[in-house]
C-alpha cells in the first residue's frame, strides 16, 4: 500500500498523537497539511543538488525534498521533533537532520561543504514567522545559495517583492533586491497549515543575481535603512542626519537625483549608486 504523505491533515494529525506533541506557538509551528502546496513548492525550488530546510517541523516538506533533491539538510530547533523526523523519514539516505537553532549554526561552513560535493545548494522551506528576516538575512551572506524558495508572511513577501513607488516599496525590498531577482510565486491560504495562522502566507524566490557587492553588506544595509528611515522625509533630510561630515546635497547632484525625492521614488540602482558615491567620501 501507498504511504500517506506527512502533508495531509490525517497523517498530521495521526503523527501529533502517536508522538503525544502539540504545535508549540513559541517556535512558530505551523505544519503544512497540503500536498498539493508542498509538490509545488518543492517543484519550483530548482531541487537539482542539496537543498537545506530550515525547521522541518513533524517532515511535511522534508518528505517531498528527500524524493527530488540529491541531498536534504534540516535544522530543526526543537528537541521533540527529533525522534519523529527520524522514524518517519529513515528510508530517506539523503536526509541530513541537525538538532540546532539555524542562526546559530555555522551555515558558511555547511554551505561550502555542500556546494563541494553536491554542486549545488539551495533553500526551502516554510520559515518560522517569528525570525523570517534574520533567517533571510543569515541566507543572504551565503553568496554559494543561488535559489531561496520559501514561505513567508504574505505582509513580508509584499515587501520584499515591491517596485519603486509601490505602497509596500521600503529598505526590505531594497536589501533583497540588490542581491536577488524577487518572484513571489503563489498563495497559501490559511487552511493548508494545522494549526491554522491568522495571516496569509505566500512562496517567495529569490534567485541570486550574478553579482559580487565588494563593500562591507553590514554597512551598505545601514545605508539602505537610512535612506528609508523617516518615510515622509526626502532623501535628503534623512541622509543629512546619517552622514554629517559629507556634503549630500552634491553627492545626490552628483548622481542626478533630486534633494526633494524620497526614498521610496528611488530604483534599486539609484540607491546603490549613491551608496558608492557616500563610501568614496
Ligand atoms: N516545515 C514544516 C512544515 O512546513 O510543516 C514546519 C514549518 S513551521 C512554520 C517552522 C518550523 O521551524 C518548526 O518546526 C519550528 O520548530 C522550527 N524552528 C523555529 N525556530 C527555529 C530555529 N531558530 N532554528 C531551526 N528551526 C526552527
Amino acid at each position: 500500500m501507498m504511504k500517506k504523505s506527512i502533508a495531509t491533515p490525517s497523517r498530521t494529525k495521526e503523527i501529533l498523537e502517536q508522538y503525544g506533541l502539540k504545535a508549540k506557538k513559541g517556535f512558530g509551528q505551523n505544519f503544512l497539511v497540503d500536498p498539493v502546496i508542498v509538490e509545488r513548492c518543492a517543484m519550483e525550488a530548482h531541487l537539482e543538488g542539496s537543498v537545506i530546510e530550515i525547521g522541518p517541523g513533524i517532515g511535511s516538506l522534508s518528505e517531498q525534498l528527500c524524493k527530488i533533491a540529491k541531498h536534504v539538510t534540516a535544522y530543526e530547533i526543537d528537541e521533540d521533533l527529533i525522534p519523529v523526523l527520524t522514524n518517519e523519514l529513515k528510508e530517506y539516505t539523503n536526509f541530513e537532520l541537525l538538532c540546532e537553532d539555524f542562526l546559530e549554526a555555522n551555515i558558511e561552513e555547511k554551505v561550502k561543504e555542500l556546494k563541494d560535493k553536491y554542486g549545488q545548494v539551495v533553500v526551502c522551506a516554510n520559515l518560522p514567522y517569528y525570525i523570517t528576516s534574520p533567517v533571510l538575512f543569515r541566507l543572504f551572506s551565503c553568496k554559494d545559495i543561488s535559489y531561496i524558495t520559501v514561505m513567508v508572511q504574505k505582509e513580508v513577501g509584499d515587501r520584499f517583492a515591491a517596485k519603486v513607488n509601490d505602497k509596500e516599496y521600503s529598505a526590505l525590498s531594497v536589501e533583497g533586491q540588490l542581491l536577488y531577482d524577487i518572484k513571489k510565486l503563489f498563495t497559501v491560504p490559511g487552511r493548508s497549515f494545522n494549526p491554522s495562522p491568522n495571516v496569509d502566507s505566500v512562496i517567495i524566490q529569490f534567485s541570486r543575481k550574478d553579482k559580487i557587492i565588494e563593500e562591507d553588506i553590514e554597512d551598505l544595509y545601514n545605508f539602505i535603512r537610512a535612506c528609508f528611515k523617516q518615510r515622509r522625509k526626502t532623501i535628503y533630510n534623512n541622509l543629512k542626519d546619517y552622514r554629517e561630515d559629507v556634503d549630500i546635497k552634491e553627492i545626490l547632484k552628483e548622481a542626478g537625483i533630486a534633494e526633494g525625492k524620497r526614498a521610496q521614488e528611488l530604483s534599486v540602482q539609484e540607491i546603490e549608486e549613491l551608496y558608492r558615491r557616500m563610501h568614496e567620501r
